[in-house]
């Protein structure tokens, strides 16, 4: 294993190792949790990272001690490039892995097969057409769906990331779980969070306990069978007996998993975040570009890295938006 260096670790000696990297900032869905109604003003095309950008920045992280990518967006396989960036950052000695909206997967199964991308994360929010179209504001439900098959068939471990919204999917939970029964997939409620533009409010947040209490109410308590959560897993992992996927809960807003959290993200326009949910950034692509050594800016933005969701550290303080609005929309950040 690398060894990680001083530089990645924090003030509450967490150890940062994993590296998300959103591509773009431009998505071919429009969900409403992520994207505002209006759309987003995007950086001017100079300011994003290019490929090599990406890969040269990558590689001083790889160097600190990084040993996983997740490759984000936007929608990461619209971009140009993909199979470029994708080829570098596979040489590198990490675990690479990507967060994806499906719609174009199919183009991309060779890509992934050559290059080792193991892990893949797809977004589908609903099994109902209508109302994946209501979400996404988009109508490719079909596509979405036979892309998830195709890659289950390609014999990948699929996660599949639901964000759950109260009056709106919370009816779909047992729905999703069934599908785990005949295929070894994972299924992943993500609890909605607040972010700049996606209206968010605490009525149409569905708790971690409140899924517990749906799950409860419909199978027996002893075929829910908590499982073993992998080191510095985000999300609380759960089987029922003789099912052949599994499902689990991402409770970043009632139960945040900041102890344990060693991730960092780099924005498409080559911004550090140390947090999720920080109102500030670290600007490593300017200093990159004028040939300065970025390593003291990393070590700096890990530094300053609060102990809880970017100090929002009482639910009081998530709960204000104006907060919010000195953070990102999601869809600029990547998840
Ligand atoms: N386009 C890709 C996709 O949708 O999978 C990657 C980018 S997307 C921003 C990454 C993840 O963030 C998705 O799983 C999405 O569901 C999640 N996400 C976006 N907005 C969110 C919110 N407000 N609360 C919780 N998760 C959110
Ligand atoms: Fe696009 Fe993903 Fe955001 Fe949906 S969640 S708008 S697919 S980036």
């Amino acid at each position: 294993m690398q060894e990680l260096k001083p530089i990645l670790t924090d003030s509450y000696h967490r150890q940062h190792s994993y590296l998300r990297i959103s591509l773009i900032e431009r998505c071919n869905l429009r969900c409403t949790y992520c994207m505002p109604k209006n759309g987003i003003e995007l950086s001017p095309k100079s300011n994003i990272m290019t490929s090599n950008e990406i890969f040269d920045i990558a590689k001083i992280f790889v160097k600190n001690g990084v040993t996983k990518i997740r490759l984000t967006g936007g929608e990461p396989l619209i971009r140009k490039d993909i199979t470029e960036i994708i080829k570098n950052l596979a040489s590198l000695p990490v675990t690479l892995s990507i967060t994806t909206n499906a719609i174009i997967v199919d183009r991309f199964i060779e890509v992934f097969k050559k290059y080792n991308l193991k892990n893949i994360n797809v977004s589908l929010d609903s099994l109902n057409r209508k109302k994946f179209k209501q979400i996404t504001r988009r109508d490719y439900y079909d596509k979405v769906l036979s892309n998830i098959y195709l890659l289950i068939k390609e014999q990948y471990k699929v996660k599949v990331n639901i964000v759950l919204i109260k009056g709106f999917n919370d009816n779909e939970i047992i729905d999703f779980i069934e599908l785990t029964k005949n295929v070894p997939i994972v299924i992943r409620f993500i609890e909605f969070m607040p972010f700049d533009g996606n209206k968010w409010n605490k009525s149409k947040l569905v708790s971690y306990q409140e899924i517990l209490d749906i799950v409860g109410l419909h199978y027996k308590n002893e075929d829910v069978k908590r499982i073993q959560d992998a080191p510095n897993d985000t999300s609380k992992n759960y089987k029922i007996t003789g099912y052949k996927g599994t499902f689990s809960v991402i409770s970043s807003v009632t139960n945040p998993f900041c102890d344990s959290c060693n991730r960092l993200r780099l924005t498409a326009n080559g911004q550090l975040k140390n947090c999720l949910f920080s109102a500030t950034e670290s600007d490593l692509l300017t200093a990159f570009r004028e040939g300065k050594n970025i390593e003291p800016i990393i070590a700096k933005a890990i530094g300053a890295k609060f102990k809880v969701r970017g100090g929002m550290n009482t639910f009081k303080k998530l709960e204000d938006t104006t907060l919010h609005s000195k953070n990102r929309n999601m869809i600029t950040i990547g998840g």
